[in-house]
């Protein structure tokens, strides 16, 4: 019986290889249509009618292959807005299909390299596959320095192409990247950096030092309110901006796991990596304090991105927010790279 089995098995095996090696033509056509189809489209930004947020980086200056630097993606009004492009953004946005061509415009909260470590590949793959307007791209001071430096990095890169594809050539001018800067009158606290069809974004600097300026981003749309709050302490700063938000994507330091694991990095010695543990202690976003700064904001719900440490496993995650709930009533949701969010 069991012989019958297999020898019938393997015939159909046979059957099937033959049939598809026939076929092989046709197959490789069906392949081919289903991969040139499968391109990004403007679903994501189109599908829903209030905000989405997609979290295409929850990394921070520790390189990993498991998640993105710096990366937050906002769809409103039917556009989409990225706000940082740390290390890995451009490969994590194509993994959700999101058409970075079609970008109304990137957000740099500062010059830390993990907030925009993949901006000239953004740039740059515009250009190759085939962003028609140029890309605005909007900051603090300091921005068209950056611009202009990966423009100097891919000018090889740009004569190697465009002597090889004219068609490229022609599109250079049309798909560079415009830098814009955004710069603080004496004692504002805020400027409206973007206002068009509904969508308001309102750029305010965030307590960061020694970087300055550093700048959270707050946008509106519908009566609804989401910061993003690039990287900060927590800082009565922050207040305004938070005040009331549906949404906050948000830094975190879980301050709980990185003092018990410097003594650890000692013992072990690991001098150098507990020193940069220690220095990382005074400038990020402590969950605790976090928890109760929101609370007093009446935000409805925490988004914890730019993860210290990387809660790797189920049971550091669980670990991760300990205590928070004590102080924060509303919802704590410790981002992964790829979770969408709506409200
Ligand atoms: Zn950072
Ligand atoms: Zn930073």
């Amino acid at each position: 019986m069991v012989r019958k089995l297999l020898f019938g098995l393997t015939v159909l095996l046979v059957a099937g290889t033959a049939l598809a090696y026939a076929q092989r033509d046709a197959l490789l056509g069906m392949a081919i249509r289903q991969r040139v189809q499968q391109g990004p489209d403007m679903g994501f930004a189109k599908d829903h009618d209030g905000i989405k947020v997609l979290i295409c980086g929850t990394g921070s200056p520790e390189v990993s292959s498991a998640r993105a630097q710096a990366c937050t993606l906002v769809a409103a009004g039917g556009k989409l807005f990225l706000f940082d492009v740390g290390d890995g953004s451009v490969r994590s946005l194509a993994a959700s299909r999101i058409p970075v061509n079609d970008l109304e415009r990137v957000f740099v909260t500062h010059f830390h390299s993990d907030h925009f470590g993949d901006l000239g590949v953004l740039i740059n793959a515009g250009w190759i596959w085939g962003r028609e307007t140029p890309l605005e791209v909007q900051g603090p001071v300091g921005m068209a320095g950056v611009i202009a430096g990966y423009e100097q990095a891919y000018a090889l890169d740009e004569t190697y192409r465009s002597a090889n594809m004219p068609h490229l050539a022609e599109r250079r001018a049309v798909a560079r990247a415009v830098p814009l800067e955004i710069a603080f009158a004496e004692g504002a606290r805020v400027v409206r950096v973007y206002d068009m069809d509904g969508v308001t974004i309102d750029a305010a600097p965030v307590a960061h030092d020694p970087v300055r300026p550093a700048l959270g981003y707050l946008l509106q749309y519908k009566g609804r309110k989401l910061f993003i709050s690039g990287d900060t302490e927590v800082s009565p700063v922050n207040l305004p901006a938070m005040q009331g938000a549906d949404m906050v994507v948000h830094e975190s330091y879980a301050g709980h796991m990185v003092r018990r694991a410097i003594p650890e990095m000692r013992q072990l010695g690991m001098e150098f990596h507990a020193r940069v543990a220690e220095r990382t202690i005074p400038y990020h976003a402590d969950n605790i304090a976090l928890a109760k700064q929101a609370q007093a904001a009446g935000v409805k719900q925490l988004v914890l991105t730019h993860l210290i440490p990387y809660p790797e496993n189920a049971v550091v995650r669980a670990m991760y927010t300990d205590g928070m709930g004590d102080h924060f009533k509303g919802a704590i949701t410790v981002a992964e790279d790829g979770m969408v969010l709506a409200f």
